[in-house]
């Protein structure tokens, strides 16, 4: 018999539906599992809760007992740290949030508890997501459990991607059956591609931000992580859906995004585009996106070129409005409304203090790009100047979306990296997200499932990019980029 913490969702439902397993039994075995990951020195937990998922899988095992099972009842779940749970410690993998315990639920959460989730913990990521690597948490650093993939060396830990590094990490482990994750610009995509895993970011306005601990708001947004396709979809399909508490969740309803799974994709056109063919890039990555677009030709996807020519702007502009946002964000930690107050000799003394302590330096670093494009004299110039080509690089999208219905990329220019390297050159660790940022930009959904191995033996995804609100189609192809991939490798620490 298969391994508890080997099934997929999908899977245990169906055990859990025919009795053949009870909640109690699988979550036992996923903190049996963690335990495992926590002696390895994975670093995944920021705040294990343990007790409280045999609580909530007992309660899952009476609600079904009377055929009152939600879509995800008994399942057992890792939250993004950045994910507001009532009562239990939530910091953003922030020093500056060390003991904030929220009065309420984010929505995401809230949903995801309301159909049955089970919450293993909250898990580590980049400090206020901040990062592609997880090493900026001011808990330490994620170590995947794909290091010493290669024995020669064994030695060397690798990061798990970031921002979402806990999650993706956590689902690789077999230590959870699925994550939340969020994206501003790539962190559920760019981990889940280093980790071997599924993740999907839906179009902006698809799940509520009510509760998430706020980056860069016109980019956030929350979206599911798990081992399949399907998994993915079970999960945005319950954590999706308007919500009054957040002006910019959209009232659309919510496709069953499960019927789309296995569908044909005879017929459909997906685009490759040609600004994407960036120099430098590990050409093993345009190996395997060559090896993506067979996939789909073979299944019967027409593969057309296509160009979204303002490609090229698009890491800048991210990298003025997302740390604008963050500023302005950030200010309210202050040392007066939550978490860590250092006293000073006045009031700005303390607010200095306070926010010199708590930050960290990548966080401080978003907060001065931020604080300077958007100051008198430099708005025109940096902020103004990036939303105009924001809007060009949605429109590349939108005209590109005329000629195909789906669009397939890299996530990210290699594999995972060594913790350390690039840590010193913001620069170097930036250029991460060139392949991701766009389709945060234009505020469309983008999905990445595992295609194959690198010569080093790690992990590579590829993307798919969709029109907005229309995370179904996106299903439908990667559901058939991931039958034609069938990637079944497994890191070489599995709990
Ligand atoms: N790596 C990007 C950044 O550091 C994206 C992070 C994210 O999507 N949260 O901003």
């Amino acid at each position: 018999m298969t391994k508890l913490t080997d099934l997929t969702i999908t899977e245990a439902v169906h055990k859990l539906n025919a009795k053949d397993i009870s909640a109690v039994e699988l979550t036992d075995a996923h903190i049996a599992a963690c335990e495992k990951a926590d002696k390895a020195a994975l670093n995944i937990f920021i705040t294990p809760t343990y007790d409280l998922a045999r609580h909530q899988a007992k309660e899952s095992d009476a609600r079904r007992a009377v055929g009152q099972a939600g879509a995800l009842d008994g399942i057992p779940l890792a939250i993004k740290d950045l994910f507001c749970t009532k009562g239990v410690r939530t910091t953003a993998a922030s020093h500056i949030l060390n003991n904030f315990v929220p009065t309420y639920e984010s929505t995401v959460t809230q949903k995801l508890f309301g159909a049955g989730g089970v919450m293993l913990g909250k898990v580590n990521l980049d400090e206020f997501a901040m990062g592609s690597s997880g090493v900026t948490s001011a808990f330490g650093p994620t170590i995947s459990p794909w290091s010493g993939t290669d024995p020669a060396q064994a030695a060397r830990k690798l990061v798990p991607g970031g921002s979402s590094s806990g999650s993706a990490a956590a689902i690789a482990a077999r230590i959870a059956m699925g994550a939340t994750g969020t994206d501003t610009g790539g962190s559920i995509r760019q981990p889940a591609s280093f980790s071997g895993i599924v993740g999907i970011r839906p179009t902006y306005g698809r799940c509520s931000r009510w509760g998430v601990i706020a980056y860069a708001s016109s980019l956030d947004q929350a979206g599911s992580m798990a081992r399949t396709v399907g998994d993915t979809a079970l999960m945005l399909r319950t954590m999706a859906g308007f919500d009054p508490k957040d002006a910019t969740s959209v009232d659309v309803p919510v496709p069953d995004y499960l019927a789309a799974l296995g569908g044909s994709v005879k017929g459909m056109k997906i685009g490759i585009p040609h600004e994407y063919r960036i120099d430098g890039i590990n050409p093993e990555t345009n190996a395997l996106w060559d090896k993506g677009a067979a996939i789909l030709r073979e299944a019967g996807a027409e593969i057309v070129p296509i160009n979204l020519p303002h490609t090229k702007y698009a890491l800048p502009v991210y990298y003025i409005i997302a740390p604008a946002e963050a500023s302005s964000n950030l200010a309210r930690y202050d040392g007066v409304r939550f978490g860590l107050r250092v006293e000073g000799e006045n009031l700005n003394d303390m607010y200095a203090a306070t926010r010199f302590a708590g930050f960290g330096k990548e966080v401080r670093r978003r907060i001065m790009i931020g604080t300077y494009v958007l100051s008198a004299g430099y708005y025109d110039a940096y902020y103004r100047k990036a939303q105009r080509v924001r809007r060009l690089i949605r429109h590349d999208f939108l005209q590109a979306f005329e000629k195909c219905d789906a669009i397939l990329t890299p996530p990210s220019p290699g594999t995972a990296f060594a913790i350390g390297e690039k840590q010193d050159d913001p620069l170097q660790m930036y250029l991460e997200d060139v392949f991701t940022v766009t389709l945060n930009l234009a505020g469309l959904p983008g999905i990445c499932v595992p295609v194959g191995l690198a010569q080093n033996g790690l992990p590579m995804g590829l993307q798919l990019i969709g029109r907005a609100f229309d995370e179904t189609t996106l299903f439908k192809v990667a559901s058939a980029l991931e039958k034609g991939a069938g990637f079944t490798a497994k890191p070489p620490f599995t709990a």
